[in-house]
């Protein structure tokens, strides 16, 4: 069977590959994208980033509805709860971005094949769709295989009850009682959607603290909230199982007496995809992570194979997946290519949102850098007091000689829009003075920014 030559092959249309894909096809490639799922956009787009966001707004209105615009002054004499057009509302924002993807892959005339794609040796890649097997020739293979939901020894999934966030964006009735195991970015943004429609929220956790990674002092502070907001923390708990009981769940918990609820989330973690990608056919070995490894270009072990996204090393996150797979396509074509590791921004959309970017204090600390501090609070920005939405706070980090932007961190209404400018200070080696001296819109949340920039010399003028 003679096969179908093209000079690049991605292997998945997640935010690492379909990226990938569309800015080699601009650079003059021919690229072919194989992907196993109908829809193309990956797990950001079908069961991740944008069904998330989109049950997050929804389920804060209705939170705000019930128990925030009586403080504006507005009356709304009964609030009903129509989950099944909220979850066809999240399916319409999907079915919109998927189907904005397969359009760019039209207009950029990439190949796409349906079916899952493999290594098939040196510059061969196999497509099997059911009984059909195609054999593509290619100069150039990109894995974006994404990543998977990690299991947990003795929690039985079932698809259902005991679930993944796969399912739990999507169970047809509000739980009476969810036990979400893990608080990281997904056992916090989906508990909150349930909290907020109506669900008692219990979240374990394995640490002494939520959201390992992100800043210890913001962290803290963002827990006290989301237990006013009727989320449960345990945490230094170690979940030992979890299984159907009756019409509900048990939870077990080592030492501690289990808990019986309605639905389990398990949220600890997601692992790399690897599985009949055919990496054994060119040698490819794993690392001890399960991770595909590649060097500072994104090449793995055999030559013309690269590998982005969540299948490597870094966060697993969709717009660290887009930038490696820019940068790897860039240099394959041009030679130059680049990702700034310290400067990509991390968001968990809970309310208010938390956001950073670059350091921690922690590991400033931990590395020896001295620094400065600047910390300002939203309750004294005038935009946050207009919006009524006050808590939190902006922390900068600044080298303490040479005064640049080593990190920064935000609790705080819209902090994951916020933390672009950050983002940004960061990549262009900014100080914090050259954000101070920035003039901001007045009144506006990114005031609390410059104030706290400003505070780093300890010269904030609202506090
Ligand atoms: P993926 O998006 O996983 O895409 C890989 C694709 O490859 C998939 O479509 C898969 O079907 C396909 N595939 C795998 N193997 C094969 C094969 N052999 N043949 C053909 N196709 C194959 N990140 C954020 O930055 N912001 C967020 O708000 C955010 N929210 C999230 C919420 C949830 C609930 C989840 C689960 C994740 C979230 N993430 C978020 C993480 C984000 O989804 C991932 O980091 C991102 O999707 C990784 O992109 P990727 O291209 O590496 O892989
Ligand atoms: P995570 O790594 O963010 O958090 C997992 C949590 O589970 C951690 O706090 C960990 O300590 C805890 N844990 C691990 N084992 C445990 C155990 N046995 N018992 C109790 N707790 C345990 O993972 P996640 O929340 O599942 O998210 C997976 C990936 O998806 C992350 O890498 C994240 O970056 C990405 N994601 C990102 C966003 C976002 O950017 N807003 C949203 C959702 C998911």
């Amino acid at each position: 069977m003679a096969s179908i030559q093209h000079d690049l092959v991605v292997i998945g249309a997640g935010p690492g590959g379909y990226v990938a894909a569309i800015r080699a096809a601009q650079l003059g490639l021919n690229v072919a994208c194989i992907e196993k799922e109908k829809a193309l956009g990956g797990t950001c787009a079908r069961v991740g980033c944008i069904p998330s966001k989109a049950l997050l707004e929804s389920s804060e209105l209705y939170y705000e509805a019930k128990h925030g615009f009586a403080r504006h002054g507005i009356r709304i004499e009964k609030i009903d709860l129509e989950l099944e057009a909220l979850m066809k509302r999240k399916d319409d924002v999907v079915k919109a971005l998927t189907s904005g993807v397969e359009g760019l892959f039209k207009k950029n005339k990439i190949t796409r094949y349906l079916g899952h794609g493999r290594l098939a040796g040196a510059g061969k890649v196999v497509v099997e769709s059911g009984a059909e097997r195609t054999e593509l020739a290619a100069k150039h293979v990109l894995i974006a295989t994404g990543s998977v939901s990690a299991p947990l020894p003795g929690v039985e999934l079932d698809g259902d009850r005991i679930a993944t966030s796969t399912e739990a964006i999507a169970w047809p009735a509000v739980p009476k009682h969810l036990v979400v195991i893990g608080a990281g970015a997904i056992g916090l943004e989906l508990g909150s959607v349930w909290a907020r429609l109506g669900a008692k929220v219990t979240v374990l956790e394995y640490l002494d603290r939520i959201l390992p990674g992100m800043d210890t002092e913001i962290a803290a502070e963002a827990k006290k909230l989301f237990e006013k907001q009727g989320l449960s923390f345990k945490l230094g708990v170690r979940v030992t199982g979890a299984k159907k009981k009756g019409a509900g769940c048990v939870v077990e918990v080592q030492g501690a007496e289990s808990i019986e609820c309605e639905r389990v989330l398990l949220a600890v973690g997601r692992r790399p995809n690897t599985a009949g990608a055919g990496l054994e056919t060119l040698g490819i070995a794993l690392d001890e992570r399960g991770r595909i490894p590649v060097d500072e270009h994104f090449r793995t072990s055999a030559a013309d194979v690269y590998a982005v996204g969540d299948v490597i090393r870094g966060p697993m996150l969709a717009h660290k997946a887009e930038e490696e797979g820019v940068a790897c396509v860039e240099r394959i074509v041009t030679g130059y290519g680049h990702v700034n590791y310290d400067a990509i921004p991390n968001v968990v959309y809970t309310a208010p949102e938390i956001a950073s970017v670059g350091k921690t204090e922690e590991e400033l600390k931990q590395a020896g850098i001295e620094y400065r501090k600047g910390s300002f609070p939203f309750i004294a920005n005038g935009r946050a007091r207009a919006l009524g939405h006050t808590d939190g706070r902006v922390k900068i980090l600044a080298h303490a000689q040479t005064d640049r932007v080593l990190g920064a961190h935000i609790l705080g209404p819209r902090a994951g829009d916020l933390i672009a400018e950050l983002a940004i200070a960061i990549d262009f080696g900014a100080s914090s003075e050259d954000i101070a001296r920035a003039c901001h819109a007045h009144p506006t949340l990114p005031e609390v920014i410059k104030e706290a920039a400003m505070g780093v010399d300890k010269r904030s003028i609202h506090i």
